[in-house]
């Protein structure tokens, strides 16, 4: 089990304690085309739509999709930051 010397955990309380995730295909940030990759919050996995073998294709996303957290991350660390999990919103509905 976690704990809050995980080492994944470097201050994302501050930004990610109780806030709302929905689950969602991966897509590259809407207010950035420019990107086409974001890592894990916690552990630095790798979301890209390329289908490379170590990308994320799903993933947990804050609700403007600025920050992304794999399934395992999420598994490991949503009881300590209470996050609340809604239904995804926008054209991305193919979760
Ligand atoms: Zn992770």
């Amino acid at each position: 089990m976690p704990d809050s010397n995980d080492w994944r955990l470097v201050g994302q309380e501050k930004y990610l304690q109780g806030v709302e995730l929905c689950f969602r295909k991966y897509r590259p940030y809407p207010k950035n085309a420019d990107w086409d990759h974001d890592h894990c919050e916690f552990c630095f996995a790798k979301f890209m739509i390329d289908d490379l073998p170590d990308a994320l294709h799903h993933g947990y996303s804050t609700l403007d999709e600025y920050r992304w957290i794999c399934a395992n991350c999420f598994e490991d660390f949503q009881e300590q930051f209470q996050w609340k999990v809604v239904p995804c919103v926008g054209e991305s509905s193919s979760c």
